[in-house]
C-alpha cells in the first residue's frame, strides 16, 4: 500500500519536472507559430495562387497571433477571419495578400487605408515597406491598433474618424484600400487618389460583394472585378448618401 502510493507519488514528482522543463515558452510559442505562419503562406497563399514574393515574404513574417484576441491566438495561422470585439473581423489572411497584391505597390509608397481594425493589413502594407495611413471609425479600436502597431515597431499612422473623407492633408495617395464593404466608392477618396494609382475594395451590400480594383486615370476610375469576397459593413457617411 505504502510502496504504491510512494511510486505514485515519485511518479508524479518525475511528471512534474518533466513538464516544468518541457512547458512551452514564450520562446517555444514563436517558434510554433512560425511554423505555423510558414505552413501557411506555403499552403493558403502560394497554393491557392497568390505570386507576389515580397506579399508572401510580408505575410510570412507579421505576426498575426499578436493581432487576434488572446483566446483565438492558436487559431491564428488557419486561413479565416477571426472576431476582434466591437463586432468586426480581422480579415482572411489570402484576402489580406490578394488586395495587397492587387494594390500593387513599391516600397516607399503613400497608402491609405480604411478600416484599421486590428491594424493587421496596415502592418503588411508597412512590411511592404509602404507609408501607411490608417482610418478607423470606432475610437477604441484605433486607439488599441494604434498601440498595437507602435509596440510591434511598424511605423504607421492611425486616425479615428470617417474614412469615408479620406486623409486630405496626407494626399494624393499611390494606393487606397478600403477594408470594409461600400455601396460605392467614396468619391473624396478617388480625389486623394494620385493618376495611375490603385484603389481596393470590397463593392457591394447585403446581396453579395465583390472585390475590386479600380484605377485612376486622366478622366475617372477603371474597374477591374477580382471576385466575390465577404466583408463587415462601412458604416458612417457612406450609408447616408
Ligand atoms: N483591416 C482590418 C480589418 C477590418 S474590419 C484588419 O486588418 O484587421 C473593417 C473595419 O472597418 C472595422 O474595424 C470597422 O470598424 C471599420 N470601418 C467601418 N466603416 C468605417 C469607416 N467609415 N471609416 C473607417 N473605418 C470604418
Amino acid at each position: 500500500m505504502t510502496g504504491a502510493r510512494r511510486t505514485a507519488w515519485a511518479g508524479g514528482v518525475a511528471a512534474l519536472v518533466l513538464s516544468s522543463c518541457m512547458s512551452p515558452g514564450a520562446a517555444d510559442d514563436e517558434a510554433r507559430f512560425a511554423r505555423e505562419r510558414e505552413r501557411l503562406v506555403a499552403r493558403d497563399l502560394r497554393g491557392e495562387g497568390i505570386r507576389d514574393e515580397r506579399v508572401l515574404a510580408a505575410i510570412g513574417a507579421v505576426k498575426r497571433h499578436e493581432f487576434v484576441p488572446l483566446e483565438l491566438r492558436a487559431q491564428a495561422y488557419v486561413d479565416r477571419p477571426l472576431p476582434i470585439g466591437d463586432g468586426q473581423t480581422i480579415s482572411q489572411p489570402y484576402v489580406v495578400a490578394l488586395m495587397s497584391e492587387r494594390l500593387a505597390v513599391r516600397p516607399g509608397d503613400k497608402v491609405l487605408e480604411v478600416g484599421t481594425g486590428s491594424g493587421y493589413q496596415a502592418a503588411v502594407l508597412a512590411q511592404l515597406g509602404c507609408r501607411v495611413f490608417s482610418v478607423e471609425i470606432l475610437p477604441e479600436l484605433a486607439d488599441s491598433a494604434r498601440q498595437r502597431l507602435h509596440r510591434l515597431g511598424y511605423d504607421v499612422a492611425v486616425r479615428a474618424g470617417d474614412g469615408y473623407f479620406g486623409w486630405p492633408e496626407e494626399a494624393p495617395f499611390d494606393g487606397i484600400i478600403i477594408t470594409a464593404a461600400t455601396p460605392q466608392v467614396p468619391e473624396a477618396l478617388v480625389g486623394q487618389l494620385r493618376e495611375g494609382g490603385r484603389i481596393v475594395l470590397p463593392l457591394g451590400g447585403d446581396d453579395g460583394q465583390r472585390l475590386v480594383v479600380g484605377t485612376r486615370t486622366a478622366t475617372g476610375l477603371k474597374l477591374e472585378d477580382v471576385g466575390g469576397v465577404a466583408f463587415v459593413p462601412m458604416t458612417g457617411e457612406v450609408r447616408r448618401k
